[in-house]
């Protein structure tokens, strides 16, 4: 039996406990999952009540992916590379710190048979994801990185770091209607890392015409899966670009941390369509 948790504030709409049980139902892995909500500063007691029961690793979300770091013994590249933490094994006394964000979106895009190699990017927005997902991208081969966030200054600072450890070009910019219109006419991936669309958020992108400027070969990936299709999604689908939105993601970087948990290398693409129809027919609205 192996012993998992998911911890974070708020935590109460997480969907880990569901994507993980899917996935281990799978393969066919006894476990317990449970959700914990721990509030930023209460690490230190979160990690006695692991001890305590026994947890075998867990997953970490807002506020907790940098404040970890300090209780590692071990710090993978990934997780290096981004400064962030999103999985946690435990290894007798020891905390092995992983990160599986980039990873799972990479591998969402991958079974949608889209690669990074020399292709423009466009992101919107300047958070914790986009800066990972943007040094992924630049990383693994993007010709050209564009940030468009509302508040510039973070955008220019991932550009920073991307210009300084990464080799693709990035460029930055404000984001309004102008400059989205300006920036999609070479954009083969527009990746949207806002909250705009969200469920539950009443703001949303003002207007969808600068989607008429993209290349009928783009891609448009929407990082929320609440609902399972943004306007932005909507919007796309009916100019005839090709879309996904952030289940993808969620689900991928779930399974490479239950491969971390397990040990075990199982057919990603084959337990994600598994873990996908369960959540689909458990009535969560993702697709
Ligand atoms: P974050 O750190 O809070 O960053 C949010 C970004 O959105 C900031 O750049 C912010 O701009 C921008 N933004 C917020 N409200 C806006 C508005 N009204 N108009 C324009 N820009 C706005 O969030 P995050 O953790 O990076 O998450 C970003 C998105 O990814 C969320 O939608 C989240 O649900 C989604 N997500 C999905 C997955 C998945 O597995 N699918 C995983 C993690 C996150 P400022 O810099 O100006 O504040």
């Amino acid at each position: 039996m192996i012993k998992l948790a998911v911890i974070g504030d708020p935590i109460a709409h997480s969907l880990s406990p569901q994507v993980h049980s899917a996935a281990l139902d799978a393969i066919g892995i006894p476990y317990t999952y449970e959700k914990v909500q721990v509030k930023k500063g209460e690490l230190s007691s979160f990690l006695d009540y692991a001890r305590e029961q026994g947890i075998d690793g867990f997953n970490l979300t807002m506020p907790h992916k940098v404040d970890i770091l300090p209780y590692l013994s071990f710090i993978d590249k990934e997780a290096e590379r981004y400064g962030a933490v999103n999985t946690v094994a435990v290894r007798g006394e020891k905390l092995y710190g992983y990160n599986t964000d980039a990873d799972g979106y990479m591998a969402s895009l991958y079974m949608q048979g889209w690669r990074p190699e020399d292709k423009n990017v466009v992101i919107l927005g300047a958070g914790g994801v986009v800066r990972t997902l943007a040094r992924k991208m630049a990383y693994e081969g993007a010709k050209k990185v564009t940030l468009l966030n509302r508040t510039v200054e973070k955008a220019r600072e991932i550009c920073q770091e991307i210009a300084m450890q990464e080799n693709a070009e990035c460029q930055y910019d404000v984001l309004t209607p102008e400059t989205l219109r300006r920036y999609m006419g070479d954009c083969d991936l527009l990746m949207n890392g806002t909250p705009l669309g969200m469920e539950g958020i009443a703001q949303d992108f003002p207007d969808f015409s600068f989607l008429d400027e993209m290349k009928t070969s783009a891609m448009v990936s929407d990082l929320i899966y609440r609902p399972a299709k943004t306007n932005l999604l909507q919007r796309a689908e009916k100019s005839g670009l090709c879309i996904q939105n952030g289940l993808g993601m969620l689900i991928c970087q779930g399974l490479l941390a239950d491969q971390i948990y397990t040990g075990m290398s199982f057919d990603m693409q084959k337990v994600f369509t598994i873990v996908e129809e369960k959540l689909c027919l458990s009535g969560e609205n993702v697709r």
